[in-house]
Parts: C-alpha cells; sequence; structure tokens
C-alpha cells in the first residue's frame, strides 16, 4: 500500500499551526489487489545505489520527482564504469536535461572511436561493402531510450529509472551481452518542467487513502495539467519545428549518435491496455521500407514477450504515422521508431472496467520490460539492422536515388530574422544549403499555390537545398509542398467522415516549413548544383550615426523590427512607422519600417544609446538618414505617413477554459520575439478587474466555456475607450454572435443577407483594381442607361437562398480539414500585414468562418485570385469570382472539395472599428506551436502597433 507516512506528518504539522481540534488523518484500509512485487529481480552489483535506498520506495511504488530523478542519475553516473552523463539542455524553468551512455565498460571508455565509427557509416559514400562490414563488426548499436515527454505522462521516466540500474547494476549474463552489442542512450525525463507541475498537484490532491477514480482530481489534474512544457508547448510535436529549448538540446544529442533504434514511452487513456509500433496507414512515404520491416520484427518480438506474461496490447489502430514533427523525425535519418503507450495511471493505480485495479507499479513495469525486450530484438539482429541503414544512406546520395533530382528554392526576403530562423532549423537537423550568386534559370518548378512553370528564373542571393543529401528523407518530408497520402487512405477517411465524422487522421495533414513560416518558395525537379556557393551567414546589428542624423529607420520587413519597435515604446522613445514604402539616402525601406526621429526625441539625451542597445537585444540593422525629403513622390518626414506609436500595455485572459497550447504560445512570442512587461488575467478574477491599465487584451482560444455577459459588457466599454481587442480562434465564436459587440459575424449567421457580403467582397476586389469600371462611358455628358453593376449576374447565376445555403453549410461543414494549408490573400494597405507578404499561406482546421463586410474589413482572406482570360464570373459557394480569374485555395494537405468551397472568400483576420477603440479577430491560432510564423507577423503587428495605428490616441495634456 501507499506510504502516507510523510502526508500525516505534514498535515499535523500544518494543522498544529492554525487549529487545536484536528485530527489525525485515518490509515487506509487494506486491499490486497492494489499490490504489486518489485520489478526489479535479480542479482545487481552492492557498490551501486539501488533505487528503493535512495527514493525510499520501491520503483514504480510512486511518482519521483524531477529532482529525484536528477540527483539519482548523476548519483549513478558517479558510481557506475558503465555509464557516463550529459547534459544537454535547460528548461524555461532552469531544470536540467540529461541523457546517460551506458554501455560495456569498454565501449564507455572506447566512446570516442564508437562515435567517430557511426560517423563514418552515416556518410558512407567513400566506404567500399568491405570497409563497411569491418566497421559494422567492430562496432556496437545505439538505442535512444526516452520517456514522459508528456509530463503527467509519468510512468515512463520512472521505468527509465528501472532500466538504468538493472542495466548498470544487474550482474545477469543477458545483460552483459547485451552490452557488448549496444550502447543504450538513455533520455530518462524528456519534460521536467512539466512532470514538476503533475508531481506537485499529485502531492497537492492526495487523500489518506489510495484514489483508483480517474475522474478524481489525482487523475485528471488541474488547469493547465502536466502535459507541456512552460509555456504549454507539446513537445513531441515540437522535433522539427524546434522552438523549445528541451527539443533543440535533443535533435543535436540524437542526431550525433544516429540511433539504430529510438524509443519514446507515452502514456494514453487510463481504461486502455498497452499500445506499440507499428503504425497504421497513413504512413509517410519517406519512411524507408526497411525501417518498416524492422517495425514489425520488433513488434512481434514485443508481442510474445507481453504474450507469455499474458498481458494485453495493440498495434497500430488510432497510431498513424503521417506528420514527421513527433519524436519519430528520427525515422527519417534512419531510426527504427517505436512508441509506447502506456494507460495512464496516476500513482495510485485505476480500477478497469473489469473490477482489477492496474497498480501504477505494473505500468512502470510494462514500460521497463518492453525497453528490454526491445533492446534484445536490437542486440541480435544488430548486424543486418546496421546494414540497412548504411545501404539507405548511401542510397540517399547516389545519382539513381528517388531523391536525385530535386531541389527546394527559398526566394529571397528582406526579412532577415525569419530566414535566420530557417536557416538554424537547417544546420541543426545537418541539412545542407547553399546560394546563388547569380540568377538561374531553370525548368520545371512548382511554386506554393501548385502552379506548374515550365521555365522560370531563381533570383540570385536564393537559398538552395538539394534533396540529394544523406538526410534526403527527413529533408524531403518537411520541405515538399504536398506529402502524398495513399488513395485507400483518402477512401477511408472520406467514409469515416461521411459515416460519423470521424477521422484516420491523429494530428495535421500539411507542415511544410516554407509556408509554414510564409517564405517564399519553389520545389524544383532538377539537381541544383552548378553556380552554387556556401552561404556565409553574417551579423545583422548595426547602427551608423552620421553627422546631421534626423531619424534612425530600421526596415518594417523583418519581424525583428517589430520587437525593435516594443522595447523602444517600453522605454520611453518616441516612436512611428512608415505606412507606405519610403527612399531616403538612396536607401528604400518597405512599408512598416521604424523610424525614431530626433525631433520627436529631442529631450532624450540616451536616444542613441538606447537605439543601439535595442538594435542589439533584437538583431537589427538601424540606419541613420540625414535626407528627409522622400525621393520622388514618396512620403517626406514630417508627412502623414509617419504614425506616431503607442507604447502597448498588453493583458492576456488565462485559467478557465482558454486553450493552454493558444494560451502559452502566444505568451512564448510575447516573451521570445518582444520581451516586454505582460499581465495575464484569471478568467475568474476577471469581474473585479481594472481594465483601464491595459489598451491591448488577447484573448486566446478555449477549449470550453465562455465569457459572462458582464465580462463582454466590460470588455464592450473598454473597446469603445480606446482599447485593442485580439480574439484567436474559437474565442471568436461567442463575440461575434453578441448583439452588437463587432460587426464581424459568422459563415452560419450571415445567411440572411448573404448577398451583401458578396457584393462587399466584390466592392474590395474593384478597389485593388488597375483599371477603371465603367470606363467606356466616363466621358458621356449624356447620364448612360446602360453601365455596368457587380450583381447584374447574380440573377444568371442564381445565387443560394437562406434555405439553400443553411442545407449547403451543414453538408460542407461535415468536411472541414483536419490541418491543412490554404492560400490566402492579405490586404497590403493595412499595418496588420507589415512585413507580410501578398499571398499568405494559413494553417486551417475546423476554425470558426468569419465574414465581414463594411465597417469590417476583412485584412486576410481565404483564396488567391490568379488570371485567367478564359474564366467566366461564376458562383462558388456563396460568392461568385470574378470573370477572367481563378480562385486559388489548397496549398499542402487534405481539403475535401466541399470544404474548399466552404473556405473560399471567408475571412482568416478580421479588424473592426468601435468607439475609439477596435476588435482584431483571428479565425484560428495565428502562433500553432510556434511554428506558423507567418500568421504569427500579423498578431505582433496587432499587439505591438494596435494602440497606435487602430485606435483614436488621447493626447495627455
Ligand atoms: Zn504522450
Amino acid at each position: 500500500m501507499i506510504s502516507i507516512k510523510q502526508l500525516t506528518s505534514w498535515l499535523l504539522l500544518a494543522s498544529a499551526s492554525f487549529t487545536a481540534t484536528s485530527t489525525e488523518v485515518m490509515k487506509p484500509t487494506p486491499l490486497a489487489q492494489a499490490e504489486y512485487p518489485n520489478i526489479l529481480t535479480g542479482t545487481y552489483n552492492s557498490a551501486i545505489t539501488s533505487p528503493e535506498k535512495f527514493l525510499g520506495f520501491e520503483v514504480g511504488q510512486k511518482t519521483a520527482t524531477p529532482e529525484q530523478i536528477n540527483t539519482l542519475v548523476n548519483i549513478w553516473a558517479k558510481e557506475s564504469e558503465r555509464a557516463s552523463i550529459i547534459e544537454y539542455a535547460r528548461t524555461y524553468e532552469g531544470r536540467p536535461l540529461h541523457y546517460l551512455i551506458i554501455s560495456s565498460k569498454e565501449h564507455v571508455a572506447n566512446i570516442d572511436t564508437i562515435k567517430s565509427n557511426i560517423d563514418k557509416l552515416s556518410t558512407p559514400d567513400d566506404l567500399s561493402n568491405k570497409q563497411v562490414k569491418a566497421l559494422i563488426k567492430e562496432t556496437p548499436a545505439t538505442a535512444w531510450m526516452a520517456y514522459s515527454i508528456h509530463g503527467n505522462e509519468s510512468s515512463g521516466a520512472d521505468s527509465s529509472l528501472a532500466l538504468i540500474y538493472h542495466l548498470i547494476a544487474s550482474e545477469d549474463e543477458n545483460v552483459n551481452a547485451l552490452l557488448n552489442n549496444v550502447v543504450v542512450l538513455v533520455d530518462p525525463m524528456m519534460n521536467p518542467d512539466g512532470r514538476a507541475r503533475f508531481t506537485k498537484q499529485l502531492q497537492q490532491n492526495r487523500s489518506a487513502s489510495a484514489n483508483f477514480d480517474t475522474q478524481s482530481l489525482l487523475h485528471s489534474g488541474v488547469w493547465p495539467f502536466g502535459r507541456t512544457n512552460h509555456y504549454h508547448f507539446d513537445l513531441n510535436r515540437d522535433f522539427y519545428y524546434a522552438v523549445n529549448p528541451e527539443s533543440r538540446g535533443r535533435i543535436k544529442a540524437i542526431n550525433q549518435w544516429y540511433p539504430l533504434l529510438m524509443i519514446d514511452g507515452h502514456e494514453m487513456g487510463a481504461l486502455d491496455t498497452f499500445l506499440f509500433g507499428p503504425p497504421r496507414e497513413p504512413i509517410n512515404e519517406h519512411i524507408a521500407p526497411s525501417i518498416n520491416q524492422w517495425s514489425k520484427v520488433f513488434a512481434s518480438e514485443q508481442a510474445a514477450a507481453f504474450d507469455k506474461k499474458s498481458w494485453p496490447y495493440y498495434t497500430g489502430e488510432w497510431f498513424e504515422n503521417l506528420y514527421p514533427g513527433y519524436s519519430n523525425y528520427s525515422e527519417y535519418k534512419g531510426s527504427i521508431h517505436i512508441l509506447y503507450e502506456q494507460a495512464r495511471t496516476a500513482e495510485d493505480g485505476v480500477r478497469l472496467e473489469n473490477g482489477q485495479i492496474r497498480s501504477y507499479k505494473k505500468s512502470v513495469h510494462h514500460q521497463f520490460y518492453s525497453s528490454m525486450t526491445n533492446l534484445t530484438t536490437l542486440s541480435n539482429h544488430r548486424e543486418k539492422i546496421f546494414t540497412d541503414f548504411v545501404k539507405n544512406r548511401k542510397n540517399h546520395v547516389a545519382k539513381s536515388s528517388i531523391y536525385a533530382n530535386k531541389s527546394f528554392v527559398v526566394l529571397p526576403t528582406k526579412n532577415q530574422s525569419r530566414l535566420n530562423k530557417f536557416l538554424d532549423l537547417m544546420d541543426l537537423q545537418g541539412i545542407e544549403y547553399y546560394t546563388n550568386k547569380t540568377e538561374l534559370k531553370v525548368r520545371n518548378a512548382t511554386n506554393q499555390l501548385g502552379q506548374k512553370l515550365n521555365s522560370t528564373t531563381i533570383p540570385a542571393a536564393s537559398i538552395i537545398i538539394p534533396n540529394r543529401q544523406y538526410d534526403a528523407p527527413l529533408i524531403a518530408a518537411i520541405l515538399e509542398f504536398d506529402a502524398k497520402i495513399k488513395e485507400q487512405v483518402i477512401l477511408e477517411e472520406r467514409q469515416k467522415t461521411l459515416r460519423d465524422g470521424s477521422s484516420v487522421m491523429y494530428d495535421a495533414t500539411a507542415w511544410n516549413l516554407t509556408m509554414l513560416y510564409g517564405l517564399d518558395a519553389l520545389e524544383v525537379d532538377q539537381h541544383l548544383q552548378s553556380g552554387l556557393s556556401k552561404l556565409a551567414r553574417e551579423e545583422t546589428s548595426s547602427t551608423i550615426a552620421l553627422e546631421n542624423t534626423i531619424a534612425y529607420i530600421v526596415d518594417g520587413a523583418n519581424d525583428a523590427s517589430v520587437g525593435y519597435a516594443a522595447r523602444l515604446l517600453e522605454q520611453g522613445v518616441q516612436v512611428r512607422a512608415l505606412d507606405r514604402k519610403g527612399l531616403f539616402n538612396e536607401v528604400e525601406f518597405s512599408r512598416g519600417s521604424i523610424v525614431v526621429t530626433v525631433h520627436d526625441n529631442k529631450n532624450s539625451t540616451q536616444l542613441l544609446s538606447i537605439i543601439e542597445t535595442t538594435a542589439k537585444d533584437t538583431g537589427v540593422q538601424v540606419r541613420a538618414i540625414s535626407q528627409g525629403l522622400g525621393e520622388e513622390d514618396l512620403p517626406d518626414i514630417g508627412g502623414e505617413h509617419f504614425k506616431l506609436l503607442k507604447r502597448p500595455q498588453i493583458a492576456m485572459l488565462t485559467q478557465t477554459g482558454i486553450s493552454p497550447y493558444d494560451y502559452g504560445h502566444i505568451w512564448h512570442m510575447l516573451d521570445t520575439e518582444l520581451g516586454v512587461r505582460h499581465s495575464h488575467l484569471s478568467q475568474e478574477l476577471f469581474n473585479s478587474m481594472d481594465l483601464r491599465s491595459y489598451n491591448v487584451l488577447i484573448i486566446p482560444g478555449r477549449w470550453y466555456g465562455e465569457l459572462s455577459a458582464g465580462n463582454v459588457s466590460a470588455i464592450d466599454t473598454w473597446v469603445k475607450a480606446g482599447g485593442t481587442l485580439i480574439v484567436t480562434g474559437n474565442s471568436t465564436v461567442q463575440l461575434a454572435k453578441t448583439k452588437d459587440f463587432t460587426s464581424t459575424t459568422l459563415l452560419a449567421d450571415s445567411f440572411e443577407n448573404m448577398q451583401d457580403y458578396n457584393i462587399a467582397l466584390y466592392k474590395e476586389w474593384l478597389a485593388k483594381q488597375t483599371s477603371v469600371s465603367n470606363q467606356d462611358v466616363l466621358a458621356n455628358h449624356v447620364v448612360a442607361d446602360s453601365i455596368w453593376y457587380p450583381w447584374q449576374n447574380l440573377d444568371e447565376l442564381k445565387p443560394m437562398n437562406k434555405e439553400q445555403l443553411t442545407r449547403w453549410d451543414a453538408w460542407t461543414s461535415q468536411f472541414m480539414p483536419s490541418g491543412a494549408l490554404v492560400g490566402t490573400r492579405t490586404d497590403q494597405k493595412s499595418w496588420l500585414t507589415y512585413g507580410v507578404n501578398e499571398i499568405l499561406p494559413v494553417l486551417i482546421d475546423n476554425s470558426p468562418q468569419l465574414m465581414s463586410k463594411r465597417p469590417a474589413s476583412a485584412i486576410v482572406r481565404y483564396g488567391v485570385l490568379i488570371d485567367n482570360p478564359k474564366a467566366k464570373e461564376r458562383l462558388i459557394g456563396w460568392s461568385t469570382i470574378p470573370e477572367g480569374k481563378d480562385l486559388y485555395l489548397r496549398m499542402s494537405g487534405l481539403v475535401w472539395p466541399e470544404a474548399a468551397q466552404r473556405i473560399s472568400n471567408s475571412a482568416y483576420l478580421t479588424r473592426d472599428r468601435k468607439g475609439n477603440g477596435q476588435v482584431i479577430m483571428f479565425a484560428n491560432s495565428p502562433n500553432f506551436r510556434g511554428a506558423t510564423k507567418g500568421t504569427a507577423r500579423l498578431l505582433l503587428n496587432a499587439i505591438v502597433y494596435g494602440p497606435g495605428l487602430g485606435s483614436n490616441q488621447a493626447i495627455n495634456l
């Protein structure tokens, strides 16, 4: 039974201080069913500290805290000649992340040679078959064993203690044999910040007797739960976005070892059993066939081992393998990857439907036993697995490879900070890239809208990534525009969608990196190599002061310019944004450039030093100018195009129903892109808050619940007084439905006057035209009796009435994507789109369809209009597509044609003026997983520029 000694003493101590009448908590009644024997059996070296001795309980009896795990693995690394330890990163909360190198004493002493052999075998192009054979013979296989990336899936990390101890202390012959063949790299606890939150919740929710009810707080945990890290990222979606220090350190560490086997120990629903690989379809086509074959071998040996114990298990079922951003990214680099999903058990055990109790120790045992079984399989097949690994690597750089004649091109951009982030990811994954000093003519290119370009020119200073590299599958998986999904899978998805609205997709169907980053790119069916050189990465920060400087300018195309502006504003500097392109001292500046004039800041004695420090902190290049007259008809320095910014005083709503992901990802953006002061407001206490302290309020998407009527009314008053309200994801629904709150509305609420929305759409399009409608009668003096109106063809085109639209919407809404990338067109006249390309890829799922017409404006709309002289005016869903245009939508992933029609022309981002303030709505999470850098820029602009550019400023008298 669980020990209540500690809890009792704590309670006694605590109660003594505030009441004299409390009694001790009772001893629990005995329950033999909940007992489970020690999982560490065998003869162990007494010189190694046993887990029980250090922890005070048998391994798996309770959940070890991150501090206990850290201390113990360090003790073991000191005590054992079979192990050494490496700290590979620190979390945001300052906790260390480690991996242990465990093998025979001889291998551990000889680890540098082993590593250098692995280096040679992973780049085998110059090796003869004989050399490969000889190297394989003398090199142990490597296995990366990683646990509990989700902090509340705790049994994996506890099992890692059993595994490490067993490997370093066991005197069993089998263990010795295993360690002669394998170097075991154990990453015991992948998310210590999440685990710390979870173990703290276990302590806080503990009662005197054990609790086996999965509905109870001990099992469910409380908001924001233990799954995520400090900023609420799901670290098991971060393996190629690498936004977090945990992932960055880990990827660097894993990539040095080319593990032939990678284990990732998780937990799933509490009443389930145990799942392990292999996955079912869809399986990403870039995983080598030999890896899929070996996965089956490992599975059959693991299944036989479970059968021996009569433990229930399954493979496949919900487990698909399309998205490459899980820990299984290692498969694309050559590992066999096995996922474990143990049914979640919290600390006390779980009462199952069959009446039995599954103890926590048993769960830990499943993970430990699986780990040993898989390591044994690796040891037994070491040479064959190694041979396949080398063969695959060799094939990836061969001229006959399927990857041989493909290159990816990132077109030049002035957004240096974003491009740097992209290149950092390439460096982290060991992907090689080049640049071209002169333009290149190429044939057979495809752009992100899927248009085939028979011949095109790649401008100088593009980034070029040939696919023909050792890591070809990973390159293809993250850079190719469209992941292939088998026809059979598409059919099954369609059937499931229609039958009961379920899906065969576990995660997104699109994740293309250049699209998520909002970087223009091309796929070229050619191995580009001539005329390329290695890119020299430059330091970007510099401030050049001139003798008669009148202003300092930072180019607005650069994402880092937003952080630069925010940090200057926080330090009391007067800052302006240039609202259109400018040209000063022969330097061209993009729309949205950040301007600090000497005149505005004539009382500041520290101006130059503040600018220099801020430029350094944000990595931007500052240019001093001495000429205020814009060349030709471009803006002059005192004119209306230099808008004064106002310091954002930022608050974000959180807790009670808010999605920890949306909240956390925005929080992360504020801390990593801006680093300025901001407040997090609890929704529970929101009623009593004084909102006058803020001019920006962010409401992230939510999991459940909504704002009270009182909250909505307080926000309404605050916006009218000049506040910038930013609402993301499904939190838009309540406010779009609230009467008189905003003129942005939802698709399903627009059917009554759909024609007005269609005409508003036409008007928006006409405002961008370079020819004048009704030009032919413009010079007439007599009023023309027959002129063109946008609605004139509607009778003939027969748009749907309300009843038909309702039916159409109900039908098409079944088919919304489970995560796909679609093209949007952005309003290049709005300050919200500073640094944003005209065509912006947006990640969409079953998100709200926003509708807007004046006074609200759609800043970003779904669909890109492309010339097609043959196209007639026609209806798509509720809207008309003008003559001479096609509407392009799908960029990557599965978008059913019905969904494409439903999505077309609705808004992703709207802005509505309200009193002296404004309401800005994003249909989806703009900083999804910290990876959608393209849409995140819109959010950064909204937060930092909103108070100055979108609301009426009061002058402090
Ligand atoms: Zn998990």
